[in-house]
C-alpha cells in the first residue's frame, strides 16, 4: 500500500489526514506543534519527530501550512526534503500561498523527477472534516489524475486551472471574494439589527434574496444565527483572521503584478489588519464582525 506522509496538522490539515486514514491509508504524521499530532497514534498514524522522519519510504507527501515561507522552508530550506525524496514521488501542497513559490518549487521538484501540484482547498473546517473540499489545482495533467484518488477521499469537487501555480492563482481570486462578502455581511447584519431586526430573520431573507452569499448561508458570523460555525464557538477554529491577511496580501501583490485594480481588496486587507491589531489575529476570520459593530463615532 501507498504510504502518505502529511505534514501540517493544524485547523484543515488535521481532519484531512484523519479522511485519509479513514479512506484506509497508511499515514506517517508531523506537525511543529507534538499535541497536534500525538493523538494520530490512536488512529493508527506513525506520529514522527520532524518532517524528514515523516518522508522517509513515502511515496506521497502532502503538506498543509500557514504561507509561503513555511512551504519553502519545508521543501527548499538548508534541511529542506526535497532533496530526500526517491524520485517518482508524488508531491501536493495543499497551502494557500504565493503563485510563485508554487512554480519555484514545481521547478525544483521537476529536476528531480517528482510528480508535483498546487493543491489549495476552499470549503473551510468544515468541508474539511466532512471529506467535501473544493481542490483548485495547478500542475501537469498526469500528476493530477495520479493525485485524484487521495483527492476523492478528501474532497467532491477538483478543479485542474493549469499549469503549476494555477491553483494558487485561482483560490487568491477566490479569497478576495469570500474576505469583501464577510465584511460586507457582517456590515448588513449590523445596520439590520440596528435598526430593529432580528438577525436570524434578516439572515433567512437575505439567503432568499440578492444579498445571498456563502457568508450569509453557511457561515453566519452572527452568534446564534447558525450551529457548528466559529460564530457559535466565540470564533475559535475555523480560517484565522491573520490567515485572510496573508491570503489577501497575495492577492494585491497579484493585482499590482498583472496591472488590476482591487480597490475593495486592498479595503478589506486593511480592515482586518486592524482588527489584528486589536487582538483578533488568531480568531476566525468571521469574527470581522467586531470591528464592523465599533461605532465610527469614537
Ligand atoms: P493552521 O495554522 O491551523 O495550521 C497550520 C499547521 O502547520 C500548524 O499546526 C503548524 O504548527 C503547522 N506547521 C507550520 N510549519 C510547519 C512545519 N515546518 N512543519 C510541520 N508543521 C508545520 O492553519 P489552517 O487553518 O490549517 O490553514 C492551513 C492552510 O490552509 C493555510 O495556507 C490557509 O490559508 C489554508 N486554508 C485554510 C482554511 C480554513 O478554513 N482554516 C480554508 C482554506 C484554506
Amino acid at each position: 500500500m501507498n504510504t502518505v506522509a502529511f505534514i501540517g496538522l493544524g485547523n484543515m490539515g488535521g481532519p484531512m489526514a484523519r479522511n485519509l486514514i479513514k479512506g484506509g491509508l497508511k499515514l506517517r504524521v508531523y506537525d511543529l506543534v507534538p499535541s497536534l499530532s500525538a493523538p494520530f497514534a490512536n488512529l493508527g498514524a506513525t506520529v514522527c519527530d520532524s518532517a524528514q522522519q515523516a518522508v522517509t519510504d513515502a511515496h506521497i507527501v502532502i503538506s498543509m501550512l500557514p504561507a509561503s515561507q513555511h512551504v519553502q522552508a519545508l521543501y527548499l530550506g538548508e534541511d529542506g526534503i526535497l532533496n530526500k525524496l526517491a524520485p517518482d514521488t508524488l508531491v501536493l501542497d495543499c497551502s494557500t500561498i504565493a503563485p510563485a513559490t508554487s512554480r519555484q518549487l514545481a521547478q525544483a521538484a521537476h529536476r528531480l523527477n517528482l510528480d508535483i501540484i498546487d493543491a489549495p482547498v476552499s470549503g473551510g473546517t468544515h468541508g474539511a472534516a466532512a471529506g467535501t473540499l473544493t481542490f483548485i489545482i495547478g500542475g501537469k495533467p498526469d500528476a493530477v489524475e495520479r493525485a485524484r484518488p487521495l483527492l476523492e477521499l478528501m474532497g467532491s469537487n477538483i478543479f485542474h486551472a493549469g499549469e503549476a501555480g494555477a491553483g494558487q492563482a485561482a483560490k487568491i481570486a477566490n479569497n478576495m471574494v469570500l474576505g469583501i462578502q464577510m465584511i460586507a455581511t457582517a456590515e448588513a447584519l449590523n445596520l439590520g439589527v440596528a435598526n430593529g431586526l432580528d438577525p436570524k430573520v434578516l439572515s433567512d431573507i437575505m439567503t432568499r434574496s440578492s444579498g445571498r452569499n456563502w457568508a450569509v448561508e453557511v457561515y453566519n458570523p452572527w452568534p446564534g444565527v447558525m450551529e457548528n460555525v466559529p460564530a457559535a464557538k466565540n470564533y475559535a477554529g475555523g480560517f484565522g483572521v491573520d490567515l485572510m491577511i496573508k491570503d489577501l496580501g497575495l492577492a494585491l501583490q497579484a493585482a499590482v503584478q498583472s496591472d488590476c485594480s482591487a480597490r475593495l481588496g486592498e479595503l478589506a486587507h486593511d480592515l482586518y489588519a486592524q482588527h489584528s491589531e486589536d487582538g483578533h489575529g488568531k480568531l476566525d476570520f468571521s469574527s470581522v464582525l467586531k470591528l464592523v459593530q465599533k461605532s465610527p463615532t469614537n
